[in-house]
């Protein structure tokens, strides 16, 4: 395996010297690891003798740990601190990564065997690839010390580019190191950053979480495609203007505030036109 030191992460797999680069997150922007999330929990729920966590069904189950522990019905302040601990960005304040559910999530690549593909993603992704000729540049928060093997497995597993046996895809993947006590995002506008004094023109970058997604926002000119995965399309209260949401690489759901109604249409001519524009930027992220 090649590798590289880039600011303060590592590129793994370099098969090529693009200049043109595609960013794409991984959790919850290609694989929903909420199925990740279910799993830990019934299985502390077995540990700890809680019933409402053997119980635990997906639907409950919510990107935030102690939302998804208060949804089963556990509401002790002390026994969701055990569980899901809480974030702070003082490193010695955070507890997130040694609670039950974070130990797991964060440093097992044995989880990693739950999460599920998103729909349409690994197409998607072969496809932004070989229509924009652009290189595809996994960023993504897990550690690499301890789920460098398993990240690479599952992008195998599902046929993404860069682990598929695909010898002329173009891809590479930046794990963050344990050293590195920030948090995501500010590791990945370090990435970012350091890509760009490189030469390297990012087209678009693909992250689900709101912070990341308007951080490349900040960071990059107007035309440069920022799109944020989201179950429900209609909410876009934390995001930045110009920040495009899909649900998935298949279809868009929208939830009525109101009434919880939800509706799905498909999202191919929107995934299509994005890839159109993304061919179309020039090197000062301009169209051409
Ligand atoms: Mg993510």
């Amino acid at each position: 395996m090649n590798g590289i030191a880039l600011a303060d992460g590592s590129i793994h797999r370099i098969n090529c010297d693009e200049k043109r680069a595609v960013i794409f997150d991984i959790d919850d922007t290609l694989v929903d690891t909420n199925y990740r999330t279910l799993h830990i929990l019934q299985k502390a729920g077995k540990e700890l003798h809680l019933n409402a966590l053997i119980e635990l069904e997906y639907p409950k189950v919510d990107f935030f740990c102690s939302v998804t522990v208060k949804n089963a019905g556990i509401k002790d302040p002390a026994l969701l601190e055990k569980i899901c601990g809480h974030f702070d960005p003082d490193p010695r304040k955070n507890t997130m990564y040694q609670s039950v559910w974070g130990k797991s999530f964060y440093s097992d690549p044995e989880e990693l065997h739950f999460d599920h593909v998103m729909a349409g993603a690994p197409d998607f992704v072969n496809r932004i690839m070989k229509e924009t000729d652009a290189k595809i540049i996994y960023v993504t928060g897990r550690s690499e010390e301890q789920q460098t093997q398993g990240t690479i497995e599952e992008l195998a597993y599902y046929g993404f580019p860069g682990f598929n046996g695909d010898q002329s895809a173009c891809a590479s993947l930046v794990m963050k190191p344990q050293s590195y006590l920030g948090d995501d995002t500010s590791f990945k506008k370090a990435i970012t950053i350091a890509l760009q004094q490189t030469g390297v023109t990012i087209l678009a970058a693909f992250d689900d979480s709101a912070s990341n997604a308007n951080m490349f926002r900040d960071i990059f000119p107007a035309k440069v495609l920022v799109v944020r995965p989201n179950r429900n399309v209609a909410d876009t209260a934390k995001n930045r203007p110009g920040i495009e949401q899909i649900t998935n690489y298949y279809l868009n759901a929208t939830v009525d505030a109101k009434t919880g109604v939800r509706s799905v249409s498909s999202n191919e001519d929107q995934l299509t036109d994005m890839i159109q524009r993304a061919i179309r930027i020039d090197t000062d992220g301009s169209l051409i």
